[in-house]
Order: C-alpha cells, then structure tokens, then sequence
C-alpha cells in the first residue's frame, strides 16, 4: 500500500487555526533578540516561519501560523522568548497525522 504523502506546504495546509486576536501566546524580548541575533536562528528553525528578522535585530512574529511544536523555545538563548500554549479553544487543530 503507497500513500501520497504531498508537500509539506501541502499537509500543513490541512491544518485549521483558531485565532486569538486578543492575545499573542509569543511575545519577543527585543532588546535580547538584537544582542544575541536570535532572529536568525528562529528563522531557520521554525517549521511555520512565524518569525522574520527586521533590519535592526528585532524580530516580527506572526503567531497565528504556530504549530505549538516548542521548537523554538527549546533552541532560543534563555530571556528571549516568553512562550505559552495558546488559551483554550485557540491554536492549532491537526487534521493529519
Ligand atoms: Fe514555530 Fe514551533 Fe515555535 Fe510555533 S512553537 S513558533 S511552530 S517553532
């Protein structure tokens, strides 16, 4: 038996989101972002590209594309990121696997 697996953009894509517009469930230290550069780091390894680096070291986060996966918590220097589940009822719901 062969599944047809697709893309990765592809499975995510089956993904739903439930919006919290009230409240980030990421919020950046800015000042420590820019003197550790962790905006590169966060870029590379955030499957859901939820951070972008801005041309003086701080970092964007768009937190309505997180996947809850702690990738980003677990390699960011210590005091950089303040990072929670989203409150209940919002984030992400897996449709696949
Ligand atoms: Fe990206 Fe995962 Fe961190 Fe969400 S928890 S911002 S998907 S690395």
């Amino acid at each position: 038996m062969t599944f047809a697996l697709g893309s990765v953009p592809e499975r995510l894509a089956g993904n739903h989101f439930e919006l919290d517009e009230e409240e980030s469930h990421i919020a950046v230290n800015q000042e420590l972002a820019k003197q550790t550069n962790a905006g590169e780091l966060l870029e590379r390894v955030c499957p859901a590209h939820v951070y972008a680096r801005n041309a003086d070291g701080t970092i964007s986060v768009e937190y309505a594309a997180c996947l809850e996966c702690g990738t980003c918590l677990a390699v960011a220097p210590v005091g950089v990121l303040s990072w929670h589940y989203p409150r209940g009822g919002f984030g992400v719901a897996f449709r696949e696997g």
